[in-house]
């Protein structure tokens, strides 16, 4: 926990650190003041084709320009910003930021992937609300795809669905995000409309490692049940060309990890 002696009193800590209630007051009242200067801005990090290492689209990830601390990742703040409310706020803005930034990206075709927070979908209008962000910003919803994860599926499955179906209609097609962490079972997520499932980075990380075996076969039937039913895999966390091979001779199409591109600022991939 970082504590600033004298004016500024500046609190950032990690999930993980014990917090104290005066530390998330502290790191509220940043967030707020965050919100007002818009200092939330989108970085990007390529999907690839495993083949060729090709990007097929980047991913929108939410960094914070903090303004004495430089650029913060979201765990330094992202689960404070749910629980005092402020994440759909800040959403917004890094959504916002994020088409805009992002038309340059797409124009050879493409897309660009928006990490969405479950109580989003408490909202029955939030695929309208997305879609005006994306007639303001002069983004084609075409190239626009949502990360959700397992729990918001499991939220209010009926309600998630018809959201997920609507944005499908104005082509605004959906990935679930850190597949295989969650509680759902493969056997699920035939319900939702999906057009991608991301293999979490843990599954990826113990590709040729001791728990290789396991892991390989986690990964082929995730791989077998999303191929038979027309949807696309991404394995997450790739750092290694020896896990990209492995991932190509199981027959993983897409990618994404450090071994192809970090989050960058947009102007890093051409934005
Ligand atoms: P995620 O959506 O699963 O994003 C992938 C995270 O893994 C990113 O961390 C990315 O930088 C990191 N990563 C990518 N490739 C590798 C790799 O090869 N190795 C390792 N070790 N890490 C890799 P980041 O940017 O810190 O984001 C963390 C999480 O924050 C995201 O996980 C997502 O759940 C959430 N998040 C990011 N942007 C937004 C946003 O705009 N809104 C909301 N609500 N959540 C967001
Ligand atoms: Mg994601
Ligand atoms: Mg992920
Ligand atoms: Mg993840």
């Amino acid at each position: 926990r970082a504590k600033g002696a004298g004016r500024a009193r500046h609190v950032l800590f990690d999930d993980s650190l014990q917090r104290q209630a005066t530390d998330v007051l502290a790191l509220e009242h940043e967030l707020r003041a965050a919100l007002a200067n818009e200092e939330f801005e989108p970085y990007f990090q390529p999907l690839v084709r495993l083949g060729d290492t090709r990007a097929i689209g980047y991913e929108a990830l939410i960094r914070w320009r903090h303004p004495e601390r430089g650029i913060l990742t979201p765990d330094k703040f992202l689960s404070v910003a749910e629980e005092c409310g402020l994440i759909e706020a800040i959403d917004w803005q890094m959504y916002r930021a994020a088409c805009a930034a992002a038309i340059p990206l797409v124009k050879d075709g493409g897309f660009i992937t928006l990490n969405i927070s479950p109580l989003h979908f408490q909202h029955d209008d939030f695929d309208e609300r997305l879609l005006k962000v994306t007639t303001e910003t002069g983004f084609d919803p075409k190239n626009l795809r949502i990360e959700v994860t397992e729990g918001t599926l499991l939220g209010d499955p009926e309600a998630v669905a018809r959201i997920l179906d609507r944005l499908r209609v104005a082509c605004v097609e959906a990935a679930l995000d850190d597949f295989g962490t969650g509680y759902s079972s493969l056997g699920y997520v035939h319900r939702f409309p999906l057009k991608m499932i991301k293999i979490d980075r843990s599954f990826v990380d113990s590709l040729g490692g001791d728990r290789s075996q396991r892991s390989s076969a986690v990964v082929g039937a995730i791989l077998a049940l999303a191929h038979s039913l027309g949807i696309e895999v991404v394995a997450e966390g790739i750092e290694t060309e020896m896990q990209r091979q492995a991932l190509v001779a199981m027959g993983c199409v897409y990618g994404q990890g450090f071994l192809f591109g970090r989050p960058q600022e947009p102007a890093h991939y051409g934005g």
